[in-house]
């Protein structure tokens, strides 16, 4: 989720800049015309003597050439001066000044309409190319779904498939929040999930689980680079994303529709339907982002004209990775796609490396009105540990087969010697371990 943390980019000039240097440029030579001119005088009297010194002449007088050249080379470098400092202000003000002008990236051409023409995603912004090692732990293209919703599976046969991208990292909830998103995608025909493991080794726990729903997948281990580990913040989920995205690639996938569906969110049904058929790029609200507790594009007559989002930060594109769909068509063309580590700016350096213009956006959701996905949270806790004494983790209870499989998890595991002593109780009253288990 994008922060206030974060700084903005480089600037571009942006439609808004544009439009506010112009009349400012207006109002200088205008109004602003006097000013300069009488704040030129007062250099100039300044300046005067110097000259003079300079020369050894006493008086100035309009008739005497060495003066007036002295004079003369005054005024063009006080104009100098001048304009430097102007060209100063400028830019300061560009930089710091306007949050608008901020992060806007050389990648487009803009209309008279303010449109930004689209760009080959090659630039700054877009980043390196996607060459990570690719390291596929399992995959099965198969759908072992007899019935989804209330049809069989040939009934959606026709359907655009939605590549459903979920980048996961090992942590005591990620069980849970993948079963509980397993237990939606189910319901969702025509659906390829790829699951990418922020970690540098495949998880055969997760192996079993993702084939275990019979939803075509794949599985890959991505770990986040070592050197983005220590950042704060860090890039979260990219190099899973861009894991993805490079399956996508070498497979060659250029029919569908992408999504990034993070494990912890929340997905209405309805939002499957509304991004399948996407031709370019669908927008729509997502709920419980940031502050105003929603992120959305703004839509009048049908089309997204601007966004509404609490933390800008010079982003031409302030959405949340759920709140946009991507045609595969579409992308394929963009030879350059790619997902920048840069936190905070992901959708962002995402959506302009796929030379997106903002008239080409499919607004859904009852033109943003509807939410269908939420930005849940859940709350990060340590993996527990219980002190448990080994010697009882055996066959006579189902505590040995409960705390391996808590321990594949990453949820919890039982200690000899550390951790909260486990409480094991009958009839209200603790009892000791020996006399319950052995
Ligand atoms: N994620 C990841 N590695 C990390 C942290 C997060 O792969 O070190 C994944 C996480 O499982 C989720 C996505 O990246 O699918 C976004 O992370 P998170 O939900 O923690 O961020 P937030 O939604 O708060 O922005
Ligand atoms: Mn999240």
């Amino acid at each position: 989720m994008p922060s206030a943390y974060y700084q903005p980019l480089e600037p571009q000039a942006s439609d808004d800049n544009d439009e506010r240097w112009a009349i400012e440029d207006d109002d200088e030579q205008s109004s602003g015309r006097t000013e300069r001119s009488s704040q030129y005088q007062h250099l100039h009297t300044r300046c005067y003597p110097q000259q003079l010194l300079a020369t050894g002449d006493q008086l100035p007088s309009m008739g005497m050439a060495p003066r007036l050249r002295g004079a003369g080379t005054c005024r063009r470098s006080y104009c100098i001066m001048l304009l430097l400092i102007v060209v100063g202000v400028c830019f300061v003000g560009y930089f710091f000044v306007s949050p608008q002008s901020a992060g806007r990236g050389d990648d487009g051409a803009e209309d008279a309409n303010g449109i930004y023409e689209p760009h080959n995603g090659k630039d700054s912004t877009t980043g390196h190319a996607l060459n990570e090692p690719l390291h596929i732990c399992s995959e099965s293209p198969e759908d072992r779904r007899v019935y989804i919703q209330d049809k069989p599976r040939s009934a959606y046969a026709q359907l655009p498939v939605i590549y459903f991208v979920t980048p996961t990292y090992p942590r005591r909830e990620q069980i849970p929040e993948l079963k509980r998103l397993a237990y939606t995608l189910l319901h969702v025909p025509r659906l390829y999930w790829l699951v990418a493991n922020d970690q540098e080794r495949c998880d055969t726990f997760l192996d079993t689980l993702l084939s275990g729903f019979g939803i075509p997948y794949a599985h890959m281990a991505s770990p986040m680079p070592s050197e983005f580990r220590k950042s704060k913040p860090a890039p979260r989920g990219v190099a899973n994303r861009r894991a993805a995205l490079q399956w996508l690639h070498q497979q060659n996938i250029t029919n569908g529709v992408l999504y990034f569906g993070d494990d912890d969110n929340t997905y209405d049904l309805r939002l499957f339907s509304e991004i399948r058929q996407t031709q370019r790029v669908s927008m729509f609200p997502v709920g419980l982002i940031a502050e105003y507790a929603v992120s959305v594009p703004v839509v009048r007559d049908g089309k997204v004209v601007a966004f509404l989002d609490s933390w800008v930060a010079g982003r031409r594109w302030p959405v949340d990775m759920a709140g946009f769909a991507v045609s595969l068509a579409y992308m394929s063309q963009y030879p350059n796609v790619n997902m920048p580590y840069k936190p905070g700016y992901e959708e962002d350096l995402f959506l302009r490396s796929i030379g997106l213009r903002i008239d080409q956006i499919e607004p859904k959701g009852a033109n943003c009105t509807e939410i269908l996905v939420w930005h849940t949270q859940t709350k990060n806790k340590k993996s527990a540990v219980v002190r448990l004494n080994s010697e009882f983790l055996d066959g006579r209870s189902n505590l040995g087969a409960l705390f391996q499989s808590l321990k594949l998890m990453g949820v919890a595991s039982a200690s000899d010697t550390e951790g909260p002593v486990a409480m094991i109780s009958k009839n209200g009253k603790s009892k000791s371990h020996s006399f319950i288990l052995s």
